[in-house]
């Protein structure tokens, strides 16, 4: 066996549990084992250790194979005699006579890395040394036949003793041969099997990492040295929004489009950092990815370099996350906490934190409350800021220990006490102590309010409502649902309730279903618009009806909005009774006052119409004293003028006429004033009969014709209807004198122009009527005395009577005969333009 021989350690376990025909190929082993044995004229066979054989025998004797081993004990014999010679002899071949026949055998230990695994023996030659004696003698003792046993015998080559200790050695120079090439196998297995491990191996990892990058939530792009992409998994496909295989060879830039979220600046291509620096590089906080759609990402990623064994780099590999949601999750926790800061900061109660016994933390409110920085407040114990005793004696030393250890241990503490600052003013404070981890150290949260004022405004609310209770008034407040939070004493004794009755309860509960709907929800809007005040029915507890007078009145929160309606009530029944009384009292007074009203305006109409008798009277003596003096002074003194002698024919035919003018004009005041006596004594009759519109009023054309030429004034008369149909029934001499009248005051009060009259059917009125009109341009009358010409002995104007002459009858008498037969006057004019005079009278 040769040195080199020697196994590897972590062979040794495999060899040790090796065949040979694991090894080598057992035909080959064969075919190795027949050419030696061939060559050298011997027997050969290869067996196991234990002497079972592994390979064909080769040239075994008859002797040896058909008797020797025929036999059960021969055989036996045989294999122990195989197993002995082939014994493990690493320094050489052992060569001596078989233990079973006696022939000439030798045998080589075949090992592999020092284990014996098998033995080759070769042999069955006799030379001079075998007994032929001794021989005859083993047939017996195995049974053998003794004639074919000697026959056999003599077949047996003959080989002298050096000649097959020659060949015994070539034998182990073969076996160490077949070892070190059966070694040889085995390490070239190993090698093969390590390399399929190995490839099998690697090609589970490159299966591994192909899954992890498809599968993990980050996105992973990698790229060649010179910044191209060389892969992507889906997660950077669907943030970039690019395919790989649109992205495969593109630079990075082009792909993986990264911009500041604050500046929206485009940042650096970090692969390109990466392949100059050869470094890890990280990206700033505050990146966001574009994607090809537009969408935007905000993402954290970093980028490595790929090296080989040499340091040199072959690419980057560049891993991403998409940390949109943690980041605005970190931004609302950051504004969050800004606000809670604001909120710790501006709250009006005092905010402290303490940390292993010493402030670490406070808000304004404490350093206005102490009065002091917060340098002096921070890094300082508490009991800086606070004598160890206060007024209250809450805070010996003990008791604040107590507090402070119970809270730490997560008991909140909640305290009142009189704090008192160390410059020895005191306040009302209400101390809260939580404990609370800040950054995993236990801190204790202090919160001080000051509740001086708040004390005070409890006392002044305590007495107000020790007032509202014992006033005598009933006192409700409801919220703005109406439903009852306080009543006072004086509501209790009224209704008849107990106050547990009450609260809680809808107001509703105290009306009476008699009130008025409109009334009951017109209360809560004006209450809110500013109070309320009036009279309801309410209702006891045992149902009995009253009436109140209420006043109600809005209470408002900090910010105007309304939040509790005050009604104060009072029985007003007493007063309802008195008012009733007197109710009837007062109707009493007013019927009789009636009466008296009554007598009082017949008085006043009598003593009106006395004074409108006696004011006419006036008007009407100093008109007649004008009016009949004139004509009168007229007749008598030119009658005594006739009386001259030697007058000549002229002037007594001018001073006859003028007797004449003023005898007519005294007699037509007669007549008017007879007239109007008569109308008003009610002693004015009708003369009905058919008489002919047309024929009248062509009549009064004609007759004042020649006078209005003789003033110079266009004159004309139009009647409305044929005269077939203008007859009615009526008074024609009442007409006749109505439109005498109104043309005659027309042609007096107008001096240049024209005067126009006449009638039309006016069919619009029911039952129809004829429409007369009197229309001049003479001086108009004005507005205010419009309606006063149509009263006896009135002129529009009473300078005018001298220039006009007239006793102010006409319109009088002409306005009730108009009325007497049925129609009615009126006028429009306007002074200095004219007038125009209408009436109507019935048609048929
Ligand atoms: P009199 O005899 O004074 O005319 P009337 O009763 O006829 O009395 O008229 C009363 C007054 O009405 C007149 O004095 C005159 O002032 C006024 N009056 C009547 N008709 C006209 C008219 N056509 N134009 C202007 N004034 C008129």
């Amino acid at each position: 066996m040769n040195e080199q021989n020697h196994p590897k350690n972590d062979n040794l376990k495999e060899i040790q549990t090796t065949k040979l025909i694991d090894i080598l190929n057992i035909s080959e082993i064969q075919r190795f084992q027949d050419i030696f044995a061939n060559t050298h004229g011997v027997a050969s066979i290869i067996t196991n250790t234990d002497g079972t054989p592994i390979t064909q025998p080769t040239n075994f004797t008859r002797l040896c194979k058909t008797i020797i081993r025929e036999t059960e004990k021969g055989c036996a014999n045989c294999f122990h005699s195989d197993a002995i010679i082939g014994s493990y002899n690493p320094t050489g071949v052992i060569v001596q006579p078989c233990l079973s026949g006696g022939l000439w055998d030798a045998g080589v230990s075949i090992t592999v890395g020092g284990k014996h695994i098998a033995n080759w023996l070769i042999g069955q030659v006799r030379n001079e040394d075998v007994d032929i004696e001794k021989m005859m003698q083993y047939a017996d003792e195995i049974g053998a036949d003794k004639t074919e046993y000697k026959a056999a015998f003599y077949e047996v080559p003959v080989m002298s003793k050096e000649q097959f200790q020659n060949i015994a050695d070539l034998l182990y120079y073969y076996a160490n041969e077949l070892s070190e090439r059966a070694f040889q196998n085995i390490e070239l297995k190993k090698q093969l099997e390590e390399n399929e491990r190995i490839t099998a191996l690697l090609l589970e990892r490159e299966e591994n990492l192909r899954t992890t990058l498809q599968s993990i939530g980050d996105g992973v792009i990698s790229t060649d040295k010179n910044g191209s992409i060389v892969n992507m998994n889906p997660i950077a496909e669907h943030l970039c929004g690019w395919k790989l295989a649109d992205a495969i060879g593109l630079p990075l830039s082009d792909v993986f489009n990264i911009i500041n979220s604050e500046t929206r600046e485009t940042v650096s291509n970090p692969v390109k950092k990466v392949l100059q620096s050869g470094k890890i590089i990280g990206l700033a906080n505050h990146t966001v990815l574009k994607s090809k759609d537009g969408s935007e990402y905000q993402i954290s990623d970093s980028a490595a370099p790929i090296k080989n064994k040499q340091g040199e780099i072959l690419g980057v590999i560049l891993v991403f996350s998409d940390v949109t949601e943690k980041y605005n999750v970190e931004k609302a926790l950051i504004e969050s906490e800004m606000i809670y800061h604001a909120l710790f900061e501006t709250s009006n109660d005092v905010n402290m934190l303490i940390a292993d016994g010493l402030f670490v933390d406070c808000n304004r409110a404490a350093l206005t409350l102490f009065d002091c920085d917060r340098d002096q407040i921070i890094g300082s114990p508490p009991a800086k800021f606070s004598p160890r005793i206060q007024p209250n004696g809450h805070t010996s030393e003990e008791e604040a220990q107590k507090r402070i250890s119970l809270a730490l241990k997560g008991e909140s503490q909640f305290f009142e006490w009189e704090h008192c600052r160390l410059d020895g003013t005191v306040f009302a404070a209400e101390v809260r102590l939580h404990s609370v981890s800040l950054g995993g150290k236990p801190h204790l949260q202090v919160i001080i309010k000051n509740v001086s004022e708040y004390k005070r405004s409890e006392q002044t609310i305590s007495m107000l409502a020790h007032a509202i209770r014992s006033i005598s008034e009933c006192v409700s407040i409801t919220d703005m649902d109406d439903n009852i939070i306080f009543v006072n004493n004086a509501f209790l004794n009224t209704y008849k309730y107990e106050e547990n009755e009450l609260l809680g309860n809808n107001i509703s509960i105290i009306r009476s279903p008699n009130n008025p709907l409109e009334i009951v929800t017109e209360i809560l809007p004006q209450t809110i618009q500013g109070g309320w005040n009036g009279e309801l029915l309410n209702i006891k507890k045992d149902g009995t009806e009253f009436p109140v007078s209420i006043s109600t009145s809005v209470i408002r929160d900090e910010k105007g909005v309304p939040v509790a309606l005050i009604g104060i009530t009072n029985n007003i029944t007493i007063r309802k009774q008195t008012e009733l009384l007197l109710q009837e009292k007062n109707n009493e007074i007013a019927a009789q006052n009636t009466i008296l009203n009554q007598t009082n305006e017949e008085l006043l109409i009598a003593k009106d119409k006395a004074q409108e008798s006696d004011r006419l009277k006036s008007a009407f003596l100093a008109n007649m004293s004008h009016e009949i003096r004139t004509p009168m002074n007229g007749i008598l003194g030119f009658s005594e003028l006739l009386k001259e002698p030697g007058l000549s024919g002229e002037k007594q035919q001018a001073y006859i006429e003028i007797i004449e003018k003023s005898g007519a004009r005294l007699l037509n005041i007669i007549n008017d004033i007879i007239d109007i006596s008569k109308i008003e004594a009610g002693l004015m009759t009708l003369n009905i009969m058919e008489s002919n519109i047309n024929d009248q009023l062509e009549y009064i054309y004609t007759f004042f014709k020649p006078e209005v030429e003789r003033k110079n004034i266009e004159f004309s008369c139009q009647c409305g209807l044929p005269k077939n149909t203008s007859t009615i029934n009526s008074d024609s001499e009442k007409i006749y004198s109505i439109l005498t009248n109104l043309v005659k005051n027309s042609i007096k009060y107008t001096e240049k122009g024209a005067i126009e009259f006449g009638y039309k059917l006016n069919s619009n009125i029911k039952p129809f009527v004829l429409e007369f009109y009197i229309k001049d341009t003479g001086i108009g009358i004005p507005k205010d005395r419009q309606t006063a010409i149509f009263e006896r002995f009135i002129q529009a104007d009473i300078t005018d009577i001298m220039a006009r002459q007239g006793a102010g009858l006409g319109l009088a008498i002409t306005k009730a005969y108009i009325e007497m037969l049925g129609g009615k006057i009126w006028l429009e004019s306007e002074e200095g333009v004219g007038s125009t005079f209408y009436f109507t009278l019935p048609y048929k």
